[in-house]
């Protein structure tokens, strides 16, 4: 455990700088600092995309010291003083090193994440990561800066929350037998091959556990992809190899995974689907504070299930423990055809079963550099975009 870790409120509030302050996440990880207005305070807000409203919203709210938005030309329309308001890739470094933060939420989407995260590390602050990329594409790099600098990566994600907290009082990693992922199974879990290649956008967009996900999560829920994601993630941040880690799929999403321990024992984190729980677990570990949010009541529940994944129904999950295997910008190459492969099937260019051809082809098809820095995670990024595309454009329906 890092010293950072250890700051009590009696030092003052912890300053925390939030990178994708307009986002579901974003938005989420405000609602978790208003609820505790002793124990934190918001220096820096950064917003992806058009979401100013909301941003000089969260302005009056927080008051931060700094502002980033990505488009230079929408800077009039902040209300804020033009001197703090920074812009682009350059406003997301800066506000991800700035000094007066202690701690820095990164729930931006995407690689623009990449590089304000290893800045951070490299400056010292303390990172509660909410962004997948960073780890599915960077996880080598990302976490070995981590380490060279004492630093705990707390992630936000459910299920690493949840593997995490089962962690804590681990001896070591000779006592782990494996990691448990669990995930819903998404909301085409019972339906057959055929009924699988028909199903609409509209329909895939209702996540049966979870609400208020963003269009691509939840397409990345219904194909597994998603737990595919979490997987390699899982690989990294816990640094156990892939044949520790399994999914189990839990339609009701209220154990949030579980770590099996060598003597047989089985540790699980339970609590209602509520990323705020994650969230605030991320920004006050070590701690637990109290929290006044919904509550798990067990005798509410309906019965907690159980059963093995799919892999014939829904092959992303085999296709991401491949890329995963083989290491290397693999990982980056899976993911962008994903990106691809699923905003085509939100536009009905591509039907459902067509996500994963798309990219079991696209990682057939990559024959690139093996070596992994930003460059070359950004090179197979595009290629990897462009050869799905052309897939797509080709006639995959
Ligand atoms: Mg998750």
């Amino acid at each position: 455990m890092s010293d950072h870790a250890e700051r009590r409120p009696s030092e003052g509030p912890m300053r925390i700088a939030l990178l994708g302050c307009t986002g579901s996440i974003g938005t989420q990880t405000l609602e978790v600092i208003e609820a505790q207005p002793e124990r934190y305070s918001v220096v820096g807000l950064a917003a992806r995309g058009g979401r100013i409203a909301t941003l000089n919203e969260q302005i009056r709210r927080f008051s931060p010291l700094v502002v980033t938005i990505e488009d230079p030309t929408g800077r009039e329309t902040v209300e804020f003083p033009s001197d703090r308001v920074l812009t682009g890739a350059e406003g997301l470094l800066a506000l991800a090193t700035l000094p007066e933060a202690d701690l820095v939420v990164i729930a931006t989407s995407g690689h623009a994440a990449i590089r304000p995260t290893l800045a951070a590390l490299e400056a010292g602050k303390e990172i509660a990561l909410a962004n997948k990329e960073t780890i599915v594409c960077a996880g080598e790099l990302v976490t070995a800066t981590a380490r060279a600098n004492g630093i705990t990566i707390r992630p936000i994600d459910s299920e690493h929350s949840a593997l995490w907290q089962a962690l804590q009082g681990s001896p070591g990693h000779s006592a782990v037998r494996r990691l448990i992922i669990t995930g819903s199974g998404g909301p085409f879990r019972t339906l057959g091959a055929e009924e699988l290649a028909r199903v609409s956008p509209q329909r895939a967009l209702q996540h049966p556990t979870w609400p208020s996900m963003g269009g691509k999560i939840t397409i990345d829920s219904a194909t597994l992809m998603n737990k595919g994601l979490e997987v390699i993630e899982a690989r990294w941040l816990f640094d156990l190899p892939f044949d520790q880690i399994d999914v189990i799929i839990h339609p009701q999403s209220t154990v949030h995974s579980l770590v099996e321990y060598v003597d047989g024992s089985v540790m699980a984190q339970l609590g209602p689907p509520d990323m705020r729980l994650p969230i605030a677990y991320a920004l006050a570990y070590p701690e637990r504070p109290a929290l006044s949010f919904p509550r798990l009541d067990l005798t509410q529940s309906r019965d907690l299930t159980f059963e093995p994944p799919d892999d014939g129904r829904f092959p992303c999950l085999r296709l991401s423990y491949q890329a995963g295997r083989a290491g290397g910008l693999l990982p980056t190459v899976l993911s962008a055809a994903d990106d691809e492969a699923v905003a085509a099937f939100l536009r009905g260019d591509l039907d459902f079963t067509g996500i994963a051809r798309i990219i079991a082809a696209t990682l057939d098809g990559y024959d690139g550099t093996s070596t992994v820095n930003l460059e070359a995670i950004e090179e197979a990024d595009r290629w990897a975009r462009d050869y799905a595309r052309t897939m797509i454009v080709g006639g995959s329906r």
